[in-house]
């Protein structure tokens, strides 16, 4: 989960990011790819979003801690797995952690403090160190995706837009991607009909082949092929996609399929060689890779 201006969830800390206006460009991009059916951004993590939602300011209260388990976090680690007043207290009385309580601006007596204290003391200090650093970054991309008054949409509905916005390794599920799928056959009886059933048979099996066993073809792979998005958009496509069966070819012909991610049809060649699922993945493959949706070869 990394891109240019995010890494884990959260926004990267750089001053000159804000400078630029980076994030603000980034909101804008972010609703306008909602809006217009594409795919959700689905990068932030869960304390990134409630911040983007809520117009209040966020305070170490309002944070909940992801699992710690970066190295990064060890420090931290060590004062939220104690268990009595007395590790507590040791644990807080070592250089390390009086560094960090110093940077929380702690005002107690580390030597006394108590369990009922600790999951402040946590917040506090996870604050301190990445969530107070992205705050510019968070309201430059709240301001961004006030289009439309979005903002107020999502600051009224947090819960019905957690999955555009949240990180999820959530994968495409073969049957919403079989669903998106309607095969334009020849009418019923034609000699045309039985190659495209034949066709598209090897075609399904290719795709559940993909989804079930993975290898260098995913069904992300095929979908970014036929529409440009290897999500289905919350909101979903704006129909279903066309498989057309291309018929007439010259003999020994090895032209690929073709996609229109913009009309969303998907051109399957009939051509009598592909005999199986195999052959099929081979020649899909191929085409993705070659990345031609436009063209035939
Ligand atoms: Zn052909």
């Amino acid at each position: 989960m990394c891109s240019a201006l995010f890494v884990n969830g959260v926004p990267i800390k750089s001053v000159m990011l804000v400078a630029n206006n980076a994030f603000f460009k980034a909101g804008r991009l972010m609703v306008s790819s909602i809006l217009q059916g594409g795919p959700s951004p689905c990068i932030l993590t869960d304390w990134c979003y409630s911040a983007l939602c809520s117009k209040s300011i966020m305070t170490p209260k309002d944070i909940v801690i992801p699992i710690l388990n970066s190295e990064e976090l060890t420090e931290l680690k060590k004062i939220d797995e104690v268990k009595s007043d007395n590790e507590l207290q040791t644990v807080l009385m070592t250089d390390s952690a009086l560094d960090l309580l110093e940077l929380i601006g702690y005002q107690g007596v580390p030597s006394k403090e108590k369990m009922k204290n600790k999951d402040l003391i946590v917040k506090s200090i996870y604050y301190k160190l990445y969530v107070e650093p992205s705050i510019p970054a968070i309201e430059q991309l709240r301001e961004g995706m006030d289009i439309y008054g979005f903002a107020d949409v999502l600051h009224n509905n947090p819960t019905s837009f957690r999955e555009c916005f949240v990180f999820n390794d959530k994968n495409l599920d073969i049957d919403d991607f079989l669903n998106l799928l309607d095969p334009q056959y020849s009418p019923t009886g034609s000699n045309r009909r039985e190659k495209e059933l034949l066709i598209y048979k090897h075609f399904c099996d290719m795709v559940d082949e993909c989804y079930n066993d993975p290898q260098e073809l995913k069904l992300e792979n095929i979908l970014m092929f036929m529409t440009g998005s290897d999500k289905i958009p919350e909101i979903g496509f704006d129909s279903k996609i066309e498989i057309e069966f291309l018929h007439g070819c010259r003999e020994n012909c090895r032209c690929f399929p073709i996609a229109s991610t913009c009309a969303l049809t998907f051109t399957l060649p009939v051509h009598d060689y592909i005999q199986s699922p195999e052959i099929m993945s081979q020649v899909v493959l191929e085409a993705v890779i070659q990345g031609i949706p436009f063209g035939r070869v």
